[in-house]
This record gives C-alpha cells, sequence and structure tokens, in this order.
C-alpha cells in the first residue's frame, strides 16, 4: 500500500489543558483527531488530521448492530530531556491487524500509520503532561460505518486517533488492589475473541466487575472458560504470580490477550536470569501454594498501569492475602525498569523506545 498524503486541518479553537493531578482517566481529549476511511473497492484512503469533534453516523451503521470494532491502547511519555517517546508501538499496530483479522475488518498499513499516528502526536505534544507517572493515552480504535442490517462483514470503516493525557495511575503512591476469582461469568474461550481488543469482551465483563466491586474489590481475576480451573488474566491486564522464587504467567492459549507489557516483562526476566515460565496455573494450584506459604508475590501487568500489584486474592469465600498487603520487592524492580524504560530514565537496550 502507499502512503496516501496527510491532510492537516488545524483546530482554530484550542481547548485549555487540565491540571495533571486533576485528570481522570478517559475523559479529556486533546484539539485533534486522526481519521481515514475504507471503501471496499479503494481501500483506506483520505488520512486526515482534523479538529476533535463529534462525529456523524446512520443509525444502521453496522458497529452499532454486530460490534465490529476493534481497539489498541499505547502512550506518549515526556522524558527529563524533553523526548517524546512511544514504547513499542509497532507491537500495538501489529496487534491491532490481528484483532482486526479476528473481526474480519480489513488490515491498515502498519508503517503509514505508525507515520500518522507520530504527526499527530507532535501536533499534540503540549497535551503530553510532564508530572512522575503521567503521559499521555493514545486510543486508535476501527468501527464498521456500512448503512446495512445484514449480518456480514461491512464494506466501509472508519479509522480513528484520538488522544487523551492520563494522570498517574498511582497518585498516593503504589498501592495493591483486592481481586476477585470470578466463578460465574467467563471471559473468553479458546476459538472465541478473547485474544482481540474487541468491544464486547469488555462490556460482558462488567456484571462479574459489579459484583466483585460490590464485595469490595477492584477488580476480577477470570478463569479458563471450560472447567472454571486455570488462571486467564484480570480485566484489563495480564497477570503474574512469584511461588517459592519463580515468576509464573498463564501461556497464552488462545483466550488470553497477547500483552506487551507482559511480553516485556518476561524479557527483562529473562535478562536478569530470574525464572519465568509461561504455564497452565490452576486456582487450586495457586492456593495451595499460598497455603504453603511459597506465594510470595502477584501482579497485574499492563500498559495503564504498567505493574499493579495484587495485595489480596478472593476465591470463593477464602482470601488470600499476598505479601502482607505490600508491593513486592520483584514487582517494584520491574515497575522501575518498564517505566525506566519508557521514560527514557534507563538506557533502551531493548530498542524498544521509538522517539516521535
Ligand atoms: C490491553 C489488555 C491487556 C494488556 O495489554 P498491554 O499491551 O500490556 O497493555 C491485558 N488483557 C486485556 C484483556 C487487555 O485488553
Amino acid at each position: 500500500m502507499n502512503e496516501k498524503e496527510l491532510e492537516i486541518v488545524k483546530s482554530t479553537n484550542k481547548k485549555s489543558k487540565p491540571q495533571t493531578d486533576q485528570i481522570s482517566f478517559g475523559k479529556t481529549f486533546t484539539d485533534h483527531m486522526f481519521i481515514m476511511d475504507y471503501e471496499a473497492d479503494i481501500g483506506w484512503n483520505n488520512p486526515r488530521i482534523v479538529p476533535y469533534e463529534p462525529i456523524t453516523l446512520d443509525p444502521a451503521s453496522m458497529i452499532f448492530h454486530y460490534g465490529q470494532t476493534v481497539f489498541e491502547g499505547l502512550k506518549a511519555y515526556r522524558s527529563e530531556d524533553n523526548r517524546i517517546l512511544l514504547f513499542r508501538p509497532d507491537k500495538n499496530l501489529q496487534r491491532l491487524n490481528l484483532s482486526s483479522e479476528r473481526l474480519s475488518i480489513p488490515a491498515i498499513d502498519e508503517e503509514s500509520v505508525m507515520n500518522y499516528l507520530k504527526q499527530l502526536v507532535s501536533l499534540e505534544q503540549d497535551w503530553i503532561p510532564t508530572t512522575e507517572g503521567t503521559s499521555l493515552y493514545i486510543r486508535p480504535f476501527i468501527i464498521a460505518t456500512e448503512t446495512n442490517l445484514s449480518v456480514a462483514p461491512s464494506q466501509s470503516y472508519k479509522f480513528m486517533i484520538i488522544l487523551s493525557p492520563v494522570g498517574s495511575y498511582f497518585s498516593g503512591g503504589i498501592k495493591p488492589v483486592s481481586i476477585n476469582v470470578e466463578e460465574q461469568f467467563t471471559r473468553a474461550v479458546k476459538g472465541g475473541t478473547g485474544t482481540a481488543k474487541t468491544a464486547g469482551n469488555y462490556s460482558s465483563g462488567y456484571q462479574a466487575q459489579a459484583k466483585a466491586k460490590n464485595e469490595g474489590n477492584a477488580d476480577v481475576l477470570w478463569l479458563d472458560g471450560l472447567e472454571k480451573r486455570y488462571i486467564e488474566e484480570v480485566g484489563s491486564m495480564n497477570i503474574f504470580f512469584k511461588i517459592n522464587g519463580e515468576v509464573v504467567t498463564p501461556e497464552l492459549n488462545g483466550s488470553i490477550l497477547n500483552g506487551i507489557t507482559r511480553m516485556s516483562i518476561i524479557e527483562v526476566l529473562n535478562e536478569w536470569e530470574i525464572p519465568v515460565v509461561e504455564r497452565k496455573i490452576s486456582i487450586e494450584e495457586l492456593y495451595q501454594a499460598y497455603a504453603d506459604g511459597e506465594l510470595e508475590e502477584a501482579f497485574g501487568a499492563g500498559t495503564a498501569a504498567v505493574i499493579s500489584p495484587v495485595g489480596e486474592l478472593n476465591w470463593l469465600g477464602r482470601k488470600m492475602v499476598i505479601n502482607n498487603n505490600q508491593i513486592g520487592a520483584l514487582s517494584k524492580k520491574l515497575y522501575d525498569e518498564i517505566t525506566g524504560i519508557q521514560t527514557g530514565k534507563l538506557v533502551d537496550s531493548h530498542q524498544w523506545i521509538l522517539e516521535v
């Protein structure tokens, strides 16, 4: 695919930027957004950066009826020496195309989209907050726009990128969270859409999330859909356990989302020569390790929090309090390493950083 020329229409009505300590996640957006269209006969076309504004869609647009949509989530960080850094953005665009394939959405050209994304972030660079722990969240997504109620893949789409400044995930310091092991609902099964970042995977988790919250938990730990035994992941994070000196994370099994934070953590642990295995792990095995005093640390891993320590796991009325409800030494070390690379404080020996 040839790169199409990018049109840029600048906003004449700039918004005021929020104080970094007053931003709640995902409610503030920058002055511009990126859009391109897809039509079956011409492919992706008309890439443009335009003022951020509502879009108009026909009520019969296919996205509203059969959920043909995918998204990504990544961040731009401002380094101390004022550079703009993206963390492994190529992996996000690759994964977007994998999600699209699952949802029968046409692939984007990763190289051109990377270029458009960089131009959008560069134009909006004054929106990247600078306080420790803050960043500019980048949300690329695709929606099906054909006006048609037939149950079939849409013949037209919109690809968009919107940007949202985010405050520190851990504004009061890193606090371990309490997680409920979900026994009733299922997030995904092999052969389904669990490996894709697609809307329905998230809305179908809200009931379980509400139950968990009612009982004082921050999130849900999903078990496999077939046997309700094997641990899969948290709402929007992969999960890691440190058991008797070894780090264990559920293997990618066709229903778990392949997290970029997860893959980076595994690479860092290998480099540090800390034993790490990807394998099936059942909730019974985890509970036994806890009962034997061998469950040393647990943490979620994803772009939003990077590392989110789990202080408490609730499973069928049984409570596991992990590491005294404190962040573990390894969790902290991984957090410092990954965020250090992301913000340019540490040397990027893996070539994970793309400078805008
Ligand atoms: C996005 C996501 C993750 C984490 O992926 P990252 O690439 O590390 O941000 C994990 N699980 C689910 C369900 C997700 O949607």
